[in-house]
């Protein structure tokens, strides 16, 4: 397939039905988010800023220069720019008066997606008839099945059927009655949807319509048990529930009522995890069948006390890490895995009535790169002459979900139900299934997760070659800390590692309060520096040779780099004109795009864009003024961060000073260009050296696409409304992402557009268009199905936590930049008691709840997560307890991570390792033993006689008790082993044992390698070094911030009102 097009005079057309068709927008909002929900009231959560784009203009452009026409990959700067708003080079902005909005995407046609003949792009335009007035084929009893929910999922064992217990303080005297035990209310809202299995539960309920009228036989009640054995919907039938009533070792609270109703799995899916609690004793087997429709916590009298509570040690913690849902791809088996997409909840409301009574937001998070999961491909699809095959009205891609007719002559799709014609090359008969015969061998009709190969329509440009633009600040502090140091030298050894080979272009300036270039054409033996020192009036010397061929250049390249740090060695100066710089960088780049990577170490001082020392006045901190600080001060960030993403340049921001360097400001520049922040207070290249060089490298030499966007599309009558992490949004629904890569995930709300979805399913398909390292232009697509319910229950069941919280955690941040920080984090302590409120007087008509506090399964980690959040770096405390940098920078890091490294940072792993250490074989089944067993995160976890090691995904702190054997400390630390440990740098000694630590450590980072783990250490008692641990000890009350406990009280309190 022909990607690049060197000679080509010109790029194809856009006719009518190519996915370039849209015409720019004739006005950018780059910072326009998106509008509140309908329906959701006035939000608790910041609504976006600005209104939603017009229909008139869908389809924002995005991508490559089409005026430019870059004949080859030759960068090929603007020839003067010595006065660049007079004789305006190719699309160059000229930069004095920084205007949002003013300057428009009218140059860079887009490598968009193809614009459907009418209507938003998103969904399907409106129609006269209901798309969905038939259902698609596959849901046709009979009917050829496109998606074969049983085809490939194995059967789930029919073995014991889950456990689960009701926690309750462990002295309490309560024994549990026996006959409550006993499922005997009938409980006729349940029932409606979900027939309990147990059979002792009344039959005479009333027949309702099945949920899935496409998978009758999948009702937990209908087949006998042999056709369920071999159903991999059929994890709980009917007659499998033994439910052997004994008396329950647990203990309940004084209420004495144990929730006894068995009620099976919705869907047949297989059973719900037990509630695991190490420190809570086994599940009793006296539960065993008694698993109810939702989970409870006995509220009552601590032992010893008279005040009402809860007993710490029964409250539920994720210690198995974040689990990746499997009910998604259970039900719907051709879904793509979690990891590219997870929905707030997998049962889709089908009323507006629904929506507002689950007051969790609804939505997805997508992480369109991440690693492929093991034991999976994505597989790369080249149609070749048949072009991509597309839905001629939506332009959904071709997937699993659409269904051929017409002896395959035509196939409908799955988004919009048009019908379409299967082009000629594409043609294959169907089986007697109605199944296309070569369907093995299609993986887009297989798999939910396929690469599209694009076309040349897909090009308005030749995919652009990897780039890499370096902007370092070479005034005094940085070259005191050593940062210049490891970053060229980290730098030089990727060299050879840069994807993109041999195409890859590379390219340096650095700046103090003058601006140096470096002319690095392959016939010099040494870069030429040139200096431009008047910052008012930018200009390029010597465009032509400033970025380059790395693989013509390298050479000098590399004497550059080797001779960098010795460059600036005596530089004295202080000031920093970083706006400038960043100008010029700009200027570069512009006619090819890529990477940004700037190295920053002062607040600019100099030149536009300089910033002031802001937040000394402690006045502010507490007013309206505060939010404030959040966000950018100057203008001038938002719109170079605009200029950037309309260039294709994505920046990546490395932060290193001990003093305020207004990241808040500094930092939009990533944010709005697909970006991300690295922030290394007080950098010291003795004690940081490792984790820069770590991440350095792996940005530099991770897999990344190039000059992307990316849209998610779903079926009609649902829309996406807001979009939330580090991207700018090009019209309503297009995300611009100038590079994006494995680490970065997206996430986003959904609303119903209609009070009523007629349909049983909903399907959602993620497309990012982009340019691989390789220069081939690719679609990535993913694809799911979720089903549409009318049961709040339902949605309850099939919540996904950790998407919520990936929601949650965007939301609170973003209001942080406009409301206190206590506002933030109370809006998300509100919409956990909301949502569990409305679950228990779902609940509450039945059962007598007592003083339990009650909540779903799947949700069952939501308040500790919710409380780990508002203890964050981005939301905790006041101004006093995280710097405004610390904060500003924990806040852009989290908006952009994918769910299980957000999970990891907001509740972190802790690990008792000094038995371990201990052993005299251990085997790496040891090693692996010990990294699962974590601990819960409080002080009454830490034992003073051992070691223990805290990881959350981006450092390790080390604690040693004060008891600890000295054989321990002596063999890990050395000589310093009894020396304030603060001063002590951890690095390996020379016996087994710290080998063995260091092998450990290894391994945790292999398996978690985004950002590197620095290892601290820390001595029991030792202040106030400890309190690092100390204060991310989540469990605990620790400094005016509530404790797992009280935080369980307030939200089981405030449920309890109006209840
Ligand atoms: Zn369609």
């Amino acid at each position: 397939m022909g990607t690049e097009n060197p000679g080509r005079p010109a790029y194809p057309g856009r006719p009518a039905t190519t996915p370039f068709g849209a015409p720019p927008p004739p006005n950018v909002r780059p910072f326009s988010s998106t509008p509140p929900i309908p329906g959701s009231g006035p939000s608790t959560f910041r609504p976006t800023t600005a209104p939603p784009s017009q229909a008139n203009t869908p389809f924002a452009s995005s991508g490559p220069m089409a005026e430019t026409e870059a004949p080859g990959f030759q960068p090929r700067p603007p020839s003067t720019f010595s006065n660049p708003s007079a004789a305006p080079p190719p699309a160059l902005p000229s930069y004095g008066s920084p205007a949002p909005g003013a300057r428009n995407f009218q140059r860079f046609s887009t490598p968009q997606f193809t614009q459907a003949p009418q209507g938003p792009p998103a969904r399907p335009p409106t129609m006269g008839q209901a798309p969905f007035g038939t259902p698609p084929a596959a849901l046709v009893p009979g009917a050829p099945p496109a998606f074969r929910p049983t085809a490939n999922v194995p059967a789930v064992p029919m073995g014991l059927p889950p456990q689960r217990a009701t926690y309750a303080p462990p002295g309490g005297s309560v024994p549990q009655l026996p006959s409550e035990s006993v499922p005997s209310v009938p409980r006729p809202n349940f029932q409606q949807s979900y027939p309990a299995a147990d059979p002792s539960v009344p039959t005479g309920r009333p027949t309702v319509p099945p949920l899935f009228p496409g998978y009758p036989n999948q009702r937990p009640h209908a087949p006998p048990p042999a056709t369920l054995s071999q159903s991999p919907f059929a994890a709980r039938p009917a007659g499998d529930v033994p439910a052997p009533v004994v008396a329950s070792p647990f203990q309940t609270h004084q209420g004495g009522y144990v929730q006894p109703h068995t009620v099976p799995a919705p869907f047949g899916m297989p059973p719900r995890d037990p509630m695991q609690h190490s420190a809570s004793g086994p599940p009793s087997n006296a539960m065993y069948g008694l698993m109810e429709d939702f989970n409870s916590l006995s509220i009552g009298s601590v032992p010893g006390s008279l005040d009402p509570g809860v007993d710490s040690k029964a409250l539920p913690r994720p210690l198995d890490g974040d689990v990746e849902p499997t009910s998604f791809r259970e039900m719907f088996p051709l879904n793509c895995h979690s990891r590219y997409l997870r929905l707030t909840t997998s049962a889709i409301p089908n009323s507006q009535s629904l929506i507002s009574r689950w007051h969790l937001p609804l939505g997805a998070v997508v992480c369109p790169l991440a690693e492929v999961p093991e034991g999976e491909e994505v597989s790369i699809v080249n149609f070749a002459s048949s072009g991509i095959i597309r839905c001629r009205r939506c332009r959904t891609y071709i997937n699993p979900y659409v269904t051929f007719t017409d002896a395959g002559r035509k196939w409908r799709c799955n988004i919009c139900s048009l019908l379409n014609d299967v082009p000629g090359d594409y043609y294959a008969p169907l089986d007697a299934m109605g199944k296309r015969v070569d369907f093995d061998q299609r993986p887009e009709l297989a798999k939910g997760s396929v690469e599209f190969v694009a076309p040349t329509e897909y090009m308005v440009r030749p995919p652009m070659p990897p780039l890499y633009f370096f902007l370092i600040d070479v005034s005094v502090s940085a070259v005191r800390s050593g940062m210049i140091e490891v970053v060229a030298q980290t730098i030089r050894s990727c060299l050879d590692d840069l994807p993109g080979f041999p195409r890859t272009q590379i390219g340096f300036i650095t700046y103090d309060s003058t601006i140096h270039f470096y002319n690095m054409k392959s016939s010099l033996t040494q870069p030429q520096m040139m200096v431009v020192s008047d910052l008012d009036d930018i200009f390029v010397p010597l465009p032509d040779d400033l970025l380059v061929n790395l693989s013509e250049s390298k050479t000098v390249v590399e004497t550059f780099l080797d001779s960098l740090p010795s460059m600036f060695q005596d530089n004295v100066n202080v000031e920093s004109a970083f706006g400038p710089a960043l100008k010029a960088a700009l200027m570069v780049m512009s006619q090819l795009g890529g990477k940004l990577l700037i190295f920053q170490n002062t607040l600019p001082s100099l030149g536009v864009g300089r910033l002031k020392l802001r937040g000394d006045d402690v006045r502010v901190y507490g007013t309206d003024k505060e939010p404030a600080l959040r966000t950018p001060e100057d203008p001038f960030y938002k719109q170079m961060a605009a200029d950037l993403t309309k260039y294709q340049i994505g920046a990546n921001v490395y932060a290193f000073s001990d003093r305020y360097t207004d990241i808040a400001s500094i930092g939009t520049l990533a944010k709005y260009t697909g970006g991300q922040i690295y922030y290394y207070p007080a950098f010291q290249s003795a004690s940081h050296k490792e984790k820069l060089r770590h991440e350095l490298a792996r940005d530099l030499t991770r897999e990344t696409a190039w000059e992307a966007v990316m849209r998610i599309r779903c079926g009609k009558g649902i829309r996406f409304t807001s979009y939330h992490g580090n991207f700018m949004l090009r019209s309503t629904d297009l995300l611009a992402l100038p590079s994006v890569d494995c680490d970065k995930a997206y996430a986003m709300q959904l609303s119903l557009e209609e009070t009523l979805l007629t349909t049983q399913t909903v399907y959602f398909q993620v497309a990012l268009l982009y340019t691989a390292s390789c220069g081939e232009r690719r679609i990535r697509v993913h694809t799911a199905a979720a089903p549409v319910v009318t049961d709040l229950g339902e949605m309850y069941r099939q919540a996904d936590t950790g998407a919520v919280i990936s929601l949650f955690t965007r939301l609170a941040i973003e209001k942080t930049l406009s409301h206190k920080l206590e506002d933030a984090r109370t809006a998300v302590q509100q919409r956990i008691v909301k949502a569990l409120r409305e679950y228990r007087n779902l609940h509450s008509v039945q059962h007598r709840l007592g003083g339990r506090m009650i909540y779903p399964e799947s949700l069952k980690y939501l308040p500790l997560y919710g409380l780990a959040l508002c203890k964050s770096t981005a939301l905790r405390g006041s101004y006093a307890d995280a710097s405004l940098d610390e904060r500003s920078a924990a806040g852009f890091t989290m908006m952009a991570l994918p769910v299980k490294k957000l999970l990891k940072l907001l509740y972190p792993n802790l690990l008792r390792i000094d038995e371990y250490l201990l052993k005299p074989s251990a085997s790496a089944q040891d090693a692996e033993s010990t990294m699962k067993a974590r601990l819960p995160l409080t002080m009454d976890s830490l034992d003073s006689r051992g070691l223990y090691l805290f990881d959350d995904g981006f450092r390790f702190i080390l604690w040693f008790g004060r008891m600890l054997s000295p054989e321990i400390s002596q063999n890990l630390l050395g000589h310093d082993f009894a020396a304030d440990l603060s001063r002590v740098a951890f690095s390996e000694r020379d016996s087994e044992m710290s080998r063995k630590l260091c092998a450990l450590l290894q391994k945790i980072r292999e398996s978690d390698p985004s950002y590197y783990h620095l290892c601290h250490l820390v001595r029991q008692g030792e202040q106030p070094r400890e309190a690092i641990l100390i204060m991310s000890l989540v469990d605990d009350q620790i400094g005016g911030t509530s404790g797992y406990v009280d935080w369980i009280m307030q939200i089981h309190r405030q449920v309890q009102q109006n209840a």
